[in-house]
């Protein structure tokens, strides 16, 4: 629909009327240009890195066909325009400023135009079911870039990463002569319209502002009619004034805000695309087709025929110059572009490429002869003019003294090159192309900056490297030398050569080997094997404390391998006490040793814990048997009323003693039992025997035998005292 009231439109500063000369070529309707004999495709067809061929010289290819892939984020793969064999890959004249070569693949068409029996992708004709990413991913293998002219890669404007809440179709055309965008909006508005469709849906933009110059009024309607179904699109009619078509101005004009200097129209939620842009985007998504073709003009007072073709990249211009009748005189100048922003063809046997969308031939009268520049007189028309709010004739003054940086303060970067300043300067300075010669070196001097930063970076991560491996292998040798540091004070606590009693076990330290200070690891490692040769060393009594013993986890203070003196060493200490224990207590029970080597045992046992053990064991017995074996004779008495076998010993022997007293057997009852006479006489005997027994000399030294006798003594008495009347 045309936007109507209250839509208010906006000015943007300076800018010129300019004689549009557009009727030129839209006298007739979009022809169909027919196939050329040869196609040249350049790999660097937009702005960014070339693509790279994926093709050999020989290859026979299909219309569609990707022939070069993209190399980077800003790229865009190349299609083959239609079918035929691809005869060289070599650098071939391309329309650019510099005139200069660049890498091209050379197709020679078949003539029968097949397509790729399948798709490289999936066509969605339902694209509301795609998403953003899909259509994105479309777009980039399509190969679709900016139609206007920048030629940028479509499908970064297409995931700008942000909230778009404006998409603008530039379809003002500013620029004299161009009249390709005009007639596509003509005879295509549909397939804008539906390209603006799948654009808005990859953006989720809630509207979309068609921006077209008050000169193309059937273009206003056809869109307008194409869109009247869709209430998010809105033709806005926008007053002819060059160069209303700069993305910044259109964007004043529609909305009224100014795109900050060096800044995106994404800053303000905006994103700009040419119809001729959306529409390829509508194709490569509903229709899976790749962009191969663009609408171009051929125009100008020179050309026979001017007029709009429909043209696939790669055809020469001279091809495209004879579809439209060619030159009726020979041109005064040949250009890609309008004349104010496009650039002179150094011949016509350059290939059109995604960018051109006209082939502007001057007659010679209309190229005026360049006059001779003239210096600056200060006018400031230009200022009058410039649409970017620049001072142009101070960025002349800077480039031509190539104060390139005082020229960047100036935001020379802001200048769009409309041309606006050096068609009204009364001087004639070719102002265009000092900001261009200026630009060029800024860029120059940046990437030169920016392969040296490489190499330095290069460097530094090459310094950065030997550091690191020098260090490595320096905390390698400090943690082998920790580990021998601590294995060479490890030996005066091992096993093998336990430690005098005096003598403190090692204990762990908290001050390492130096050559391990630093190294925790090697720290750690000492600490666990002095730890551990302290454990071995010291058999661990109860009453000894650890080698941490005061529980914090950590290893005791006092350095043990230097300590000279039990008595500053609690552990020693305790260790000497615990021994002194052990040899109180075998001294008070030598008999318990049964004749070992206290020394040896003593040895042995602290090795070994279970000798040990078992030794501290036996001197318990032999201090409990001790006391037993200097007891009297009560005691063994009373220890055989315990001991059976002790008690049949004595039994046995009183028995024996009996019979050598002829005192008849207890057991053996005689007659002289009924007899109280032979009864008291036998235990007169008794007590006779007794005092015998320990009367004699060996039972003094004989404390067993003294105890037997006794015990024999009293069994007499009893067994007497048991014949005796009651
Ligand atoms: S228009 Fe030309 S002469 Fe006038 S101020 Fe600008 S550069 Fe100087
Ligand atoms: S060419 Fe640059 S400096 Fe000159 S008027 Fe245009 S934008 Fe301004």
């Amino acid at each position: 629909m045309i936007a109507q009231a209250p839509f208010r439109l906006h000015r943007f500063h300076g800018g010129l009327h300019l004689d549009d000369r557009k009727a030129l070529s839209t006298g007739t309707p979009i022809a169909e240009v027919p196939l050329p004999p040869l196609m040249v495709l350049p790999l660097t067809q937009h702005i960014g890195g070339a693509a790279k061929p994926c093709v050999q010289v020989g290859d026979r290819v299909r219309r569609g066909q990707t022939v070069a892939h993209a190399q980077g984020v800003v790229s865009s793969p190349v299609h083959a325009p239609t079918s035929g064999r691809i005869t060289a890959i070599e650098a071939r004249p391309v329309p650019h400023p510099s005139g200069l070569s660049a890498d091209c693949l050379v197709l020679e068409p078949d003539g029968r135009d097949q397509p790729l029996d399948t798709p490289e992708w999936a066509p969605l004709p339902d694209f509301a079911a795609a998403t953003p990413a899909q259509i994105r991913d479309i777009a980039r293998a399509a190969g679709i870039v900016g139609l206007g002219g920048a030629a940028f890669p479509s499908a970064i404007k297409l995931n700008p990463g942000r909230v778009v809440d404006t998409l603008i179709i530039n379809g003002a055309e500013c620029e004299p002569y161009i009249s390709c965008d005009q007639m596509l909006m003509t005879e295509q508005a549909d397939e804008v319209v539906l390209g603006i469709q799948v654009v808005l849906h990859a953006l989720a933009a809630p509207r979309c502002l068609v921006g077209i110059e008050d000169n193309k009024p059937e273009a206003i309607r056809a869109m307008s009619r194409a869109a009247e179904h869709d209430a998010r699109i809105s033709v806005v009619v926008v007053p002819t004034r060059y160069p209303q078509g700069g993305e910044k101005q259109l964007i004043q004009t529609l909305t009224g805000l100014e795109v900050p200097s060096e800044g995106l129209p994404l800053d303000l939620g905006i994103v700009c695309h040419n119809p001729g842009t959306v529409r390829a985007v509508g194709r490569a998504v509903c229709f899976a087709e790749p962009l191969i073709e663009r609408i171009i003009t051929v125009t100008g007072e020179a050309i026979a025929q001017p007029c709009n073709l429909r043209v696939r990249l790669g055809t020469l211009m001279s091809h495209l110059v004879a579809q439209a009748g060619g030159f009726t005189d020979t041109p005064g100048r040949v250009l890609m572009g309008g004349p104010m922003m496009g650039f002179a063809l150094p011949a016509l046997d350059v290939p059109v490429i995604k960018a051109t969308n006209c082939v502007l031939a001057l007659a010679p009268e209309q190229v005026r002869p360049t006059p001779e520049a003239q210096p600056c007189i200060r006018c400031g028309e230009c200022v009058t003019v410039c649409p970017a709010r620049l001072l142009p004739q101070q960025l002349y003054w800077h480039a031509r003294a190539r104060e390139f940086e005082a020229a960047e303060d100036l935001n020379l970067f802001d200048c769009i090159e409309c041309g606006c300043c050096a068609m009204v300067c009364p001087s004639h300075i070719p102002l265009v192309q000092y900001y261009r010669f200026a630009k060029t070196e800024i860029h120059a001097a940046e990437a030169e900056k920016r392969l040296a930063d490489a190499a330095r970076q290069r460097h530094e991560a090459r310094l950065a490297r030997i550091e690191r491996e020098e260090r490595a292998k320096e905390e390698a040798r400090a943690r082998k030398k920790a580990a021998l540091a601590a294995k060479t004070s490890a030996p005066s606590a091992s096993p093998a050569t336990p430690p005098p009693a005096a003598t403190p076990a090692p204990a762990p330290t908290s001050a390492p080997a130096p050559a391990a200070a630093d190294d925790p690891v090697a720290v750690a490692m000492a600490r666990a094997q002095a730890r551990r040769a302290a454990n071995n060393a010291v058999p661990a009594p109860a009453s000894v404390e650890p080698a941490d013993g005061d529980g914090d986890g950590k290893p005791a203070s006092a350095p043990p391998a230097q300590a000279n003196s039990a008595e500053d060493d609690p552990v020693a200490k305790a260790i000497a006490a615990a021994k002194a224990r052990k040899a109180a207590k075998a001294a008070a029970a030598p008999d318990a040793d049964q004749g070992a080597d206290p020394g040896a045992d003593q040895g042995a046992d602290e090795r070994d814990p279970v000798a040990t053990a078992i030794a501290a064991a036996q001197a318990r017995k032999a201090a409990k048997d001790a006391p037993r074996a200097s007891a009297t004779p009560d005691a063994v008495a009373a220890t055989d009323e315990v001991d059976p076998v002790a008690k049949a010993i004595a039994a046995a022997k009183a028995r024996k003693a009996a019979r050598a007293a002829d005192v008849p057997s207890p057991s053996e009852p005689s007659a002289e039992a009924d007899d109280p006479v032979a009864r008291a006489m036998a235990a007169a005997k008794a007590r006779k025997a007794a005092k015998v027994a320990s009367a004699t000399p060996a039972d003094d030294d004989d404390p067993v035998a003294k105890a037997i006798a006794a015990a024999k003594a009293r069994k007499a008495a009893r067994d007497a005292a048991g014949n005796a009347p009651q």
